[in-house]
């Protein structure tokens, strides 16, 4: 049965606070929650991971550079100060437009929470254009659980090849590693993955020449980084191919397996290149809650599963609903960090100005920050404006704008430490991987509840009660005795 979670409004006792949902701990559940700080209002953010997860430094935990607590830190540690927020892990199934109501799941428990206003933040995954089953063979890059995946998926290839070489088996399959999608994370991983294997790998391995690596960057589109424009698309090309990163355009993916992949050029041709390593940064598809808020409201969705909202980011028809970020089709506005925060924010403003009476904010206007993207330490592109920068200086800028934005002094601290030892030395401190950050996706997937299947009900651990205190009693009766090592009488 489902539990019915209301924030302490007993009978009798003060009128209750006007209640904010907010879905999602990314950057626009982060601060819509936070630009509530001062308002008279509880706020309960719900989401599915415990973390709030910084998705432009990804790349950098898929390739060893920074851990992951680094860019993913928890939720309620960042929210403790806040004393109107509290924050409940669970995964949003259905919302109740007309009862307003959310309905949200963790291991098998479901839970309802009740809304006033509600700011929908839930943003998007990974697309593969309709061939979801690439996703088992080429991860993406949105989760922590992803770049894990990924860090174990890139140092075991080249495990796996030093085994092969050592007993003169082929080992190009193994050493070729198939980015595919050119956008700033595609670019970002080619160029990393590039570096890992002609520098912080060279000295590693006995049996193969990690510099030896083939590292492909494919895209469907004929350039690089789209949105930086013509100019600094041909130079981030130059700049990869100068690192040792072939570069296929106008190649599109029409097959993937666990062995490689198949790739059809423009002129039709289909050839097949074989690489273990696979790595997904093509598309994005938006958090199919935008569909379920379609449905009740009768809003469009694109072909990306993005809601077409009002100009003040409300659902049609629904004034007390918000729903910002990279779930929203709303005059071409990209799917940007920025996006999330200014309209988080924008949503948060309205809320409060209507509890105070004030009139109506003019419609959302995104103000545009720019664009960065890392091709290689010491390097990157920057789109800020009309001013089109590469090289050194933008990538300094690059620095500092991911140094302000990390969230949290600890991570500013830890990255900058972590950034120092990799840009000046080219070693890299998160080279940890395991078996199960490869595999146990997999493995929970064919469980067909899931991470549920492996948890007991509540009622299960009371059963349990008695047996464990009598355990943990005969332990400690075992050492005050000082019965341990003692051989048994019987056995003398
Ligand atoms: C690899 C990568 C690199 C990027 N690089 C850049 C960059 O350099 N610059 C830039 O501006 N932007 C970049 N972006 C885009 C940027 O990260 C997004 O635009 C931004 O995160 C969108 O914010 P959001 O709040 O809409 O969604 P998100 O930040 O994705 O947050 C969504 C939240 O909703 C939660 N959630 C989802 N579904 C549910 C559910 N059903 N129930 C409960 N919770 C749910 C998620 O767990 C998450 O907490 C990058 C994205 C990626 C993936």
């Amino acid at each position: 049965m489902a539990d019915v979670n209301t924030l302490s409004t007993k009978t009798g006792g003060p009128a209750p606070r006007h209640r904010v949902v907010i879905i999602g701990s990314g950057f626009g559940g982060l601060f819509g929650t936070k630009a509530l700080r001062h308002a008279d209002v509880d706020v309960t953010v719900i989401a599915r991971t415990t973390h709030h997860l910084f998705q432009p430094l990804l790349y950098q935990v898929a390739t060893g550079i920074l851990s992951e607590g680094e860019i993913a830190p928890s939720t309620r540690e960042v929210l403790a100060k806040q004393k109107n927020a509290r924050v409940v892990l669970g995964e949003v199934t259905d919302i109740d437009l007309e009862h307003r109501l959310v309905k949200h799941h963790l291991l098998g428990r479901e839970t309802v929470t009740p809304y006033d206003s509600l700011i929908v933040a839930a943003g998007a995954g990974q697309s593969y254009f309709g061939n979801d089953r690439f996703a088992e063979f080429a991860p993406g890059m949105k989760s922590i659980d992803d770049a894990l995946e990924l860090r174990g998926r890139i140092f075991g290839a080249f495990e796996l090849a030093e085994l092969a070489a050592a007993k003169g088996e082929p080992v190009d399959h193994l050493l070729t590693f198939v980015v595919v999608g050119a956008g700033p994370t595609g670019v970002e991983m080619a160029g990393q993955i590039a570096e890992l294997s002609r520098h912080t790998l060279k000295r590693d391995f006995r049996a193969i020449n990690s510099k030896q690596a083939r590292v492909i960057l494919i895209d469907a589109a004929g350039q690089v980084l789209p949105p930086f424009g013509k100019k600094l698309g041909a130079k981030t090309k130059a700049a990869l191919e100068n690192l040792g990163v072939e570069v296929q355009l106008g190649a599109m993916v029409s097959d993937v397996d666990e062995r490689g992949l198949v790739v059809r050029d423009k002129d039709g041709t289909e050839r097949r290149i074989e690489a273990v390593t696979k790595i997904w940064a093509a598309g994005v598809q938006a958090s199919s809650l935008g569909q379920t808020l379609a449905e009740q409201s009768g809003a469009s969705i694109d072909r990306a599963g993005r809601i077409g909202v009002n100009p003040d980011l409300t659902l049609p028809g629904y004034p007390e609903v918000f729903v910002v970020g990279d779930m929203i089709a709303l005059n071409n506005l990209p799917g940007v960090a920025q996006v999330a925060i200014q309209g988080a924010k924008y949503a948060a403003k309205e809320i409060k100005g209507r509890l105070n009476g004030k009139p109506q904010q003019r419609p959302f206007k995104y103000f545009d920050k720019g664009n960065l993207a890392t091709i290689s330490r010491f390097d990157a592109v920057a789109a800020i404006g009309k001013l089109r920068l590469s090289g050194f200086i933008a990538w300094l800028i690059w620095l500092g704008v991911h140094l302000i934005y990390l969230t949290g002094f600890k991570n500013q601290v830890t990255a900058l430490l972590h950034w120092t030892v990799t840009f000046l030395s080219n070693d890299r401190s998160q080279r940890t991987a395991t078996e199960q950050q490869i595999f146990a996706r997999q493995a929970l997937k064919r469980l067909p509840r899931g991470a549920s299947e492996l948890v007991s009900d509540p009622g299960h651990f009371e059963e349990r009660r008695a047996e464990l205190e009598a355990t943990a009693a005969e332990e400690a009766r075992l050492t005050d005795s000082g019965e341990r090592g003692r051989v048994a009488p019987e056995r003398v």
